[in-house]
Parts: C-alpha cells; structure tokens; sequence
C-alpha cells in the first residue's frame, strides 16, 4: 500500500485536468481532482462551448437574411431574444457539468471543491485539509489577460460577455487574435455596431498573411470596423457607455468595452513558484516533452504551460501522461500541424506551415490559391468570398500549410489535417477526386501555382 492517500492529485478540473485524470484512474491509479469553480473548466463553461453556441445563433441572421433568395418569404424583420439565447446555453453548460461530474464519479475519481496549493512536492492543500500523493498534475488553465492602463476596470472580458444580460448597441473590441473576431462576429450577428481596435497591423496576425487579409475583407464586409495601429491608451465612464481614449488623441465611444487581450497561464498562488516550479516570464510552466516540470513529481498540460493554448492539446496531452505514469506505455504528443479553426463569421480553419514560415525553412516553396464565392451565396446575392491555399515544397512535392477562410473551414480542415499528418503530396491531393459541387473539391483542383 502507498504512502501517500492518491497516487495523482490533479488540480484543476478543465479539459485537460480531467482527461488525465479518467485516463489514470482507468488504469487503476487512485486519482484526486480539486477544482475552484464548477468542473468543466475554460472550454466548456468559458470558452469553446458557450462561444460556439453564442455563434450558431449569430450566423443564423445570415441563414434568415439569405433564405429569401431562396423563396422564403419570412414575414417581418426576425427578432433575437438575447436573454432566451444566453438562459439556453447556460442550461446546456449545467447539463455538460452534469456529464463531466458523472464521468469522474464513474471512473472512480474523487472530486475535492475547492481551490488547491501546492505545500510539498508530495502535498496539496485544498480549504484547509492536506492531502498526499505520490504526483501532482497542475492544470490550472488560463485566464484573460488586461492590459494595465487606467480604466481597463471598466472593459470587460470573454467571461462577462458570454453573460451579458442584453446586446449592446454599440461595442468596442480591443485586440485582433481569436476571441477578439470570434466575439466580433458573435455581437455584429447579434445587432451590435462592432468597432475593433488592433495594436498591430491587423487580425490574426500569426496566420497566414492571406488569411488574415481575406478575414479582415470580410469582417468589414459584415459592416465592422475594424481600425489597426491603435494603442488604447486609458478608459473612461462616460454617461452609461466607456469611452477609449487612443495614442494620437483620438476616440471611440461605446456601450461596452471587450478585452480580448490574450489570456496568460493561471499559476499564481498555486504554490507553484514557492516549491521551485520554473515559470516564464508571463508565468507559464516550463515542460518537457513528458509534461514533466523541474520539480520531480509535479507535471502540468494545458493552458498553464507554454504549449499551444486549445483543448485538444491539453487533452492529448493528459491522457499521453497518464498512459505514461500509469500504464507502461510512454507517450509522447506531437505539437507539430496541430490543425485549428477560429469561429469568425466567416471561419477560418487551417493546419500546418503558413507560406512565411514555409518559405524560411524550405528554399523552393510553390503557392496555390483561389478566391471563389460558394455556390450557396449566389442565388441571395451574398458577395462574402471564400479564401483557400495551399502551401506546397516544390522539393519534396509535400504539401506543408492548407488553409481557408470561409464557410465550414474547421469541418473541412479536419481532414486535410490527417493528409497532412500522413506526409501527403500535392500529386496525391490532384490524385484525389473531388465531391462536386463542394467548396472542398478546391483543395484538390487547384492546377497552377501562382506565379
Ligand atoms: P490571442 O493571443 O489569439 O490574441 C491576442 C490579441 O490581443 C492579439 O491581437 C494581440 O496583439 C492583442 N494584444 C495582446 N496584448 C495587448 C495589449 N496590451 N494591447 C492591445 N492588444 C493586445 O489571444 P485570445 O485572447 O484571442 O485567445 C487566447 C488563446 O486561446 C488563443 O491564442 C487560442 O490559443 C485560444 N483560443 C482558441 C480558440 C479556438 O480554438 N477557436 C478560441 C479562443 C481562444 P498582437 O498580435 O499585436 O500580439
């Protein structure tokens, strides 16, 4: 019998923590999982979850505006009933709370509420009571980040605006990654008047350069504003709504202000620094390829580390750690050509090396692109244009980067994820028959490369 009372005490109950922690205790380790909020974590009660529903019901103006070009005749201007919408999802957020408690109970792990510091490398600490365990797995997760100038206090974040109690009319969006155009399609769906304000020189700016050109087309297209080279200096009550006062002098009004800043690691007063645990500067935990941290016994997965921030890494990650410690069977997750999407409206989806990154690591690159509008657009008059390139090694002939701006890009990029996993080259995509009539069918015509 062990020393200590668990053999893994994971904290923190989002995707990743509770992966690991199921997969350990299917191989018969005896698992704790403490969790501060409900279990469920940023994924399903914070981000992926709710986001994407809140998205469904914005893209659906799109649907109900084109269907008229398709003989429906829908009497009067359709109607969103915010507050119905919201009180939806977060019933289907405590059903999926409901599922993630039974799935822990089911495997037999046991769930501690509370918030857990790391005391010893062999003791967490949770509400007062100490419990011991042969290893910790931090997976603590990340929380959005807000820059420190006056008045940042009066913006909101992700958290709040998945509950806002109403659409506001008028809405400020500062940044350019991922939550930033997610949420800006989300309220301009929704009715709002949507400014963006981005520091750099645009959105998605770690994308291919064609994404995030064809994107930044399409989001003003949809009537958002979207203003680059902009540094919100501070911010200001004015009336009911904020003001953003902005380097050069000028000034954007709004009802709501929205940080979609970046999100940094959560590994503050986890007892992490106090028991030796390397942190970067922004406070992510430092990793090897086994999710081992510098501290023997203490591994972390998931937002917390410096790996790619998204759910399935985290998870993959969990369940690879937890096949290693607990069931003799070392496993290691390949971070390279993790496929992603980002649900803008329209989506992007891509996987694999941008043309940039190509070109720095292969001498011949060959490039192959088209704009289209989909069929389905034509008949309501729709002008938004579909985006899809592939990124190729003349060499070698494999394709290295497929991207897409448009319709279903994550359903589609899925698939060419595995192509591309499997080495494929582009004599085996035109190899490939297409499905007509598709926008997919693109991906494997696409005959010349740009000159
Ligand atoms: P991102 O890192 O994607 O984007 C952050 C944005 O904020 C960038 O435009 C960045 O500008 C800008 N920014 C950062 N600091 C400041 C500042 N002080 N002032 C002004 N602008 C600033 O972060 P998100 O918060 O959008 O998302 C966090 C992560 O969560 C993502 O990277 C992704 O990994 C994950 N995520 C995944 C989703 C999905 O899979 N669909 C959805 C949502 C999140 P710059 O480019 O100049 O640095």
């Amino acid at each position: 019998m062990s020393e200590y009372d668990f053999d893994l005490f994971t904290i923190g109950a989002g995707s990743g923590g509770v992966a690991a922690s199921r997969r350990a205790a299917s191989h018969g380790a005896r698992v704790a999982i403490c969790e501060a909020d409900r279990v469920g974590g940023t994924c399903v009660l914070r981000g992926c979850v709710p986001k994407k529903l809140l998205v469904y019901a914005a893209h659906l103006r799109d649907e109900l505006t084109d269907a008229a070009g398709y003989g429906w005749s829908l009497d009067g201007e359709p109607t969103l009933d915010w507050a119905r919408l919201v009180a939806a999802k977060n019933a289907e957020l405590d059903r999926l709370n409901g599922i993630y408690l039974r799935m822990l109970a089911n495997a037999g792990v046991e769930v501690i509420e509370g918030r857990g510091v790391i005391i010893d490398p062999h003791t967490v600490e949770v509400r007062g009571h100490r419990y011991t365990t042969e290893r910790i797995l931090v997976a603590t997760g990340g929380w959005p980040h807000v820059p420190e100038i006056p008045g940042a206090e009066l913006g909101i974040t992700s958290n709040e605006a998945l509950e806002l109690t109403q659409v506001p009319a008028r809405m400020l969006i500062v940044g350019g990654g991922y939550i930033a155009v997610e949420f800006a399609g989300i309220f301009a769906g929704a009715g709002s008047k949507v400014t963006m304000l981005v520091r750099g020189y645009g959105v998605l700016r770690e994308f291919d350069d064609d994404v995030h050109s064809a994107l930044a087309e399409e989001l003003q297209r949809r009537g958002i504003e979207l203003e680059t080279h902009t540094d919100v200096e501070s911010v200001e009550r004015r009336g009911d709504g904020v003001v953003a006062h902005c380097r050069g002098g000028h000034e954007h009004e709004a009802d709501v202000l929205l940080w979609a800043t970046g999100r940094w690691p959560n590994s503050r007063g986890v007892g992490l620094e106090e028991v030796g645990v390397a942190l970067d500067d922004r406070g992510a935990v430092l990793v090897d390829e086994w999710s081992r941290t510098n501290v023997h016994g203490i591994f972390a997965i998931g937002d917390v580390t410096t790996r790619v921030a998204l759910t399935p890494v985290a998870i993959a990650d969990g369940r690879a750690l937890a096949e290693t410690l607990f069931n003799d069977n070392p496993t290691q997750i390949d971070h390279e050509g993790v496929p992603t999407a980002v649900f803008s409206q329209p989506q992007v989806g891509t996987v694999g090396l941008t043309e940039k990154q190509a070109r720095a690591r292969f001498a011949r690159v060959d490039v192959y692109r088209t704009h289209f509008r989909p069929m389905k657009h034509i008949l309501p008059g729709r002008q938004e244009r579909t985006m899809m390139k592939l990124v190729v090694d003349k060499d070698s002939d494999r394709v290295l980067g497929v991207h897409m701006v448009g319709p279903d890009a994550a359903e589609i990029i899925q698939g060419f994820a595995v192509a591309l996993k499997c080495g494929a080259t582009k004599k085996q995509f035109d190899a490939t028959v297409a499905i007509h009539p598709s926008s997919a069918e693109e991906f494997v015509t696409m005959a010349k490369p740009l000159e």
